[in-house]
Parts: C-alpha cells; structure tokens; sequence
C-alpha cells in the first residue's frame, strides 16, 4: 500500500463546485446506515419534507467530513486517507457539487432550508430541586407492548446519547453480532444530527439492527428496560409543563398504544422525572398561544379551551365534526356544514395527496421493497388521494365516514398533552387532525399491514414525517375554509 497523501496526482483547476467553498451538511441532515437489498450502503436524509439520497462510501466519508471547516482539498486528503484510495479534488468536487444540485443538497453558504416558526411550547430551565417540586399528572390512560406495533422500524432516526451507546455494548460480549448481523463498530456510528456527540443505530430493511426474531429490543431483553435508550425508554410519553404542574399522556404512534389504551399497565412517569433533572429543561406552554394567523390567546384562555375540550370530547358524537367545529371557534370564523368545509380545504387535501405519493417514491428509490415504512407511505398515499378525489366539487360521495374505534382515546391524548400545540396555530391543528381522521376512515377499507393502525399511522405521519409542517404551510387555506375573510391589503 503506497502511503497516503503525497503521492497522489495534484488535481487540475476546478471546474464545477467552487474550490474555496467548505461544505457543511445543511442543519438537521443526518446519515443512515442501511442495510438492504443492495447489501449496506448509507441514505443521507435532509429537509423537510424529507429527501433521501443512497451514498455509496466515498459520499459517505464526504458527508463524515463535510463539516463546514474542510474545503475540498482538505476533503480529497481525508477521503484518501480513509479510504486508502486516490481521491482527487477533482472527484471530490464532482461528488459535492451532485449533491448539491441533484437533491438541493446545500453546502456552505447556501442554506435554503425554512423550518416551521413554532413558538406555542417554549423550553423553560428546570434545575434539580424545581423538577422535584413540579406535580406530575397523567391523563389515566394505560399502555403496554405486545411487540407487533413496529414502532421500532417507523422512524428514519434512533439516536443514542453517549451513555446509551455504552449500556448498548454492555449488552453484547465482544465481537457479538447484532441480531441484524452488524457487527457493533458498524451499527452505531455518528451520524452528523446536529453536530453534537450522539451515535444512530443502524437499520436493516428499515428494523432497528438491535431488535431480535421475536421482535424484542436486544438492551431490554438483556438488561432491562432501564438500560434501554432513553429516547426508546420513554417512547411514547409526552410531556409538557404548566405551571407547576407536568402534564403527561402518550403520543399514539404506535399500534400498542391504542391496543393498550385500556387493559394495559399505568404510565410508569418516575424515568421522565429523573430524565427531566437530568436534561435540566422542560417545555412548556408559551405565555401566549397562536389560534390563528391573526390572534394569540394568553395560556388561560388556552387553558379554558383545553379544559372544556377534555370534558366536552366523551359526548361527541363525530370527532371530525368536533374538530372542524372547534377549529371555526379557535379561528374566529363562521365555520359551515361540516362535509362543505371539509371539501373547501380540498387545497390541502390534494397538498397532503402529493406529499405521501411524493415521499413513497423517495423512500421506494432508496429503501427496501419490505420497509414499513413504504407501506406506512404507500397506503397514507392511497387514503389521501381517495379523500382528495371526494372532496373534489364535481364528487357526490360522502366526505365523512364513520368513526373508528380509537379514535376518541387518540383525540383525548392529543388534547391533554398539548399536542396541538405542536403546530403552528390552534387552527392549522384541528383543521389538519379533521383531514387526517377523515383519511384514517377512507384508509380504513385499504389493506395496511397489521403492525400498522389507521390512527396511529396518521399520527406518526403528522408528527415524525413532516405532513403536520405542510398542513401549517397551507394554515391560511384552512382558514379560508372556515370562513375567515382574507386579511385587508394595507394602503398607502
Ligand atoms: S434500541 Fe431497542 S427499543 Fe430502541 S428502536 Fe432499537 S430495538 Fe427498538
């Protein structure tokens, strides 16, 4: 092996991505190892909604480095390096500027990503003793696992805190495979997710690499459920302050969850707790909430809202109607007929419609035929545009079907945790939980493999993969729907 630097050829002048640029992932893109029918290779993923590039290696070492700080020359020596191999800059330069203008793929100075404002939670400082005092209060649901909710094969991220990586090795005896065949060295790795110290765990067709045959997570089963990642540990508590109060329900976006509603064990909340302490912050509902692209009500008024919500929810009769109906109070509205107004926010159904199919063909690009997560999107694809076609003016049939059994628990969850708050207004909220309920209905009478639930399959899609962000980008079509006038063109 000849040594590594020197010998190389020097590269020719640069013709394509700038010679003085020093790429940088753009912020909250992150590098997933796969493993799939390709064998391994790594998805870049980015954005939002997201993009998802397979890398072969070099790419691979070029997105380890590429951190803001090495320019291409600097680059095409650490790559050499790496991968034992010439790497000129030529390549290099080759390599980054396909990133960059194949995906949208930013380096350097041209960040184009917009994230959502949200500022209805904020983060509020908790030292030791103020989490001691805070009163923790759950919404007395139940939950449990039966391990055939696919939770662990649903998102595109598990990170792992320095300690977690630790307990993970602690759970395998040296040169141990994984159950996904990885060995540890390959399976945890840095992702590049905000620049900080945290590793990923790799997947295989999708599946953490650290869950067995029988579909039970490796650090639990040997260690015990404290040993288990903290993020997978508290999955799938919410929690939120108010006051001096810690309110705590469940995010529905795993099957178990709605199967566990009522027969499984109380929240178990002495881990968020500690966890709490030990982050030394909690979110909290802001001092003032949006409701809409105009008014921001002071968290009493919030508060009321929720509070009446919470009681009026066990009597009514359609959560659809419910939420379109809350969503008019919440904007200041006329509101209408429900089935009218759900078909006047067709612009956002056929918005929805485009994204699912959209992000089916991403991932089908570069993930397995046997991914959940294909199926997650292939069949959100199918209900939207199903429910886009009803919506659509010149079509006669019902746009609000019946209710599935759920759907009242999933409503109350999300009430009570403050989950709404999660949008950019209380509007965008209950206008986006109406389409995804009416989706989950029409969805209903589709195949959906059976780790997968309606309601919870929404939610996740919502909440972890971006369709809740477009539904606020599209906040001012809801609004239209309700009835809100236009606002004024100001004059001069
Ligand atoms: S670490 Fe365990 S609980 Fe977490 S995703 Fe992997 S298998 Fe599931």
């Amino acid at each position: 092996m000849p040594p590594v630097g020197g010998n190389f050829p020097t590269p020719g002048p640069l013709q394509g991505y700038r010679r003085s640029v020093k790429p940088a992932l753009v912020p909250g893109a992150f590098v997933r190892t796969y493993v799939g029918e390709v064998g391994r290779t790594w998805v870049l993923i980015f954005g939002m909604p997201a993009h998802r590039v397979r890398l072969d290696l070099t790419d691979r070492v070029l997105c380890d480095h590429a951190d803001g700080r090495r320019d291409i020359l600097e680059l095409a020596e650490l790559a050499s390096e790496r991968l034992q191999r010439p790497v000129g800059a030529a390549e290099v330069d080759e390599r980054i500027g396909r990133l960059v203008s194949l995906r949208g793929m930013v380096a350097g100075d041209q960040l184009t990503m917009v994230e959502p404002q949200i500022n209805n939670l904020v983060s509020r400082p908790l030292d030791a003793a103020a989490a001691a005092l805070l009163s923790v209060v759950t919404s007395g649901a139940r939950t449990g696992c039966h391990m055939r909710g696919g939770c662990c094969r649903l998102y595109d991220r598990i990170g792992l805190t320095p300690e977690d990586a630790a307990n993970v090795r602690e759970a395998f005896a040296e040169d141990e495979l994984t159950p996904g065949g990885l060995s540890l060295e390959t399976a945890l790795r840095a992702d590049g997710f905000g620049g900080h110290d945290e590793l990923a765990v790799a997947v295989v067709d999708g599946a953490c690499v650290l869950l067995d045959a029988e579909e039970k997570c490796t650090v639990h089963a040997r260690l015990g459920i404290d040993k288990k990642p903290a993020g997978c540990r508290q999955y799938p508590l919410r929690d939120v302050a108010v006051g001096d109060q810690l309110h705590v329900g469940l995010a529905v976006e795993c099957r178990c969850i709605l199967d566990f509603a009522e027969t499984g064990d109380p929240l178990d909340t002495s881990e968020l707790l500690t966890r709490r302490r030990f982050i030394g912050e909690v979110e909290e509902v802001a001092r003032t909430v949006g409701v809409s692209s105009r008014v921001r009500w002071p968290r009493a008024d919030y508060l009321a809202w929720r509070e009446r919500a919470l009681a009026a929810l066990p009597g009514e009769p359609d959560l659809v109607v419910w939420a379109l109906r809350e969503a008019a109070v919440a904007a200041g509205a006329p509101g209408g007929p429900p089935e009218l107004v759900l078909r006047s926010m067709s612009p956002v159904i056929a918005d929805l419609a485009r994204y699912f199919r959209n992000q089916a063909r991403d991932i089908s690009e570069v993930y397995s035929a046997n991914d959940l997560e294909l199926e997650l999107f292939g069949w959100a694809a199918e209900a939207m545009a199903i429910l886009d076609d009803r919506t659509h003016p010149a079509s006669s049939p019902d746009v609000i079907l019946s209710p599935l059994p759920g759907e009242r628990f999933y409503v109350e969850q999300l009430v009570f945790s403050h989950n709404l708050l999660r949008s950019k207004t209380l509007t965008s909220a209950l206008g986006g939980l109406a389409i995804r309920l009416a989706a989950a209905r029409v969805g209903a009478g589709m195949r959906l493999d059976p780790r997968l639930h309606q309601l919870s399959a929404m939610e996740v899609l919502f909440r972890a993969h971006g369709a809740g962000y477009l539904v606020d980008t599209d906040a001012h079509e809801i609004e239209r729907a309700l009835g809100l006038p236009e606002p004024q063109q100001e004059t001069t």
